[in-house]
């Protein structure tokens, strides 16, 4: 179970490129199902029922089937290219525009889900926002490169960005999001100062500014 959760974090954002890296996918993947059979499965569950809900043209019951199916091959580390084929042959109705947009952005999203679902079962409150840090990272979320964020709280990177607000989210959570997140499991992985998502704006704060911001326990 730690080799999966360190690899999550270290290796790889996506348990398929921890896999490249390791060579032993199938191993990584029995135990990241044995991790789903204890309390972290019901935990991920529920995150991605509330996924499904942001599907808003297809019929609930519809949103919950296709969320529920990308999760599961994802988790079998699927590429979202192969995922959108394979949800086009579901629901054949679908366009390819739609189909990897859909595919594309649920994969993100049940990522992070997996990682906050991690994240709320070992009291990590914290995490950091990585972009791809590329030319084609939003210049709202370029912005929200490094920034450590709670996570019962997301930001609103567009509003931070004076551009049009989008809701608040966690990283990977929006349409086409490439962004992820990083669980803060140790403080002296971050380089100080750092910027800090808080009360609606970023601000640069100190090691000790944040410790007194809220006891982080440190599982590393
Ligand atoms: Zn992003």
């Amino acid at each position: 179970m730690k080799m999966v959760t360190h690899l999550f974090t270290d290796a790889g954002r996506t348990w398929r490129q921890a896999a490249k890296v390791n060579s032993r996918g199938s191993l990584i993947y029995k135990a990241l199902m044995e991790e789903m059979n204890g309390p972290l499965g019901g935990i991920m569950a529920a995150q991605i029922q509330r996924n499904a809900q942001y599907i808003k043209d297809v019929p609930a019951d519809i949103a919950r089937q296709m969320t529920e199916h990308i999760m599961s091959q994802s988790m079998q580390g699927l590429r979202h290219t192969d995922i959108a084929k394979n949800l086009q042959q579901l629901f054949p109705h679908m366009t390819d525009v739609k189909a990897n947009l859909i595919a594309r952005t649920e994969t993100a999203k049940t990522a992070t889900a997996l990682t906050q679902s991690r994240c709320e079962l070992h009291g990590i409150p914290w995490y950091r926002w990585r972009t791809s840090e590329d030319s084609r990272v939003r210049d709202s979320h370029r912005i929200m490169d490094k920034v450590l964020v709670a996570w019962d709280d997301p930001p609103s990177p567009e509003e931070l960005s004076k551009e049009k607000d989008v809701g608040h989210y966690h990283a990977g959570c929006i349409w086409n999001c490439r962004c992820y997140a990083e669980p803060l499991i140790d403080l002296d992985f971050i380089q100080w100062p750092c910027q800090v998502y808080l009360n609606g704006s970023l601000r640069k704060m100190s090691r000790k500014q944040f410790e007194h911001l809220m006891p982080i326990r440190n599982v590393g």
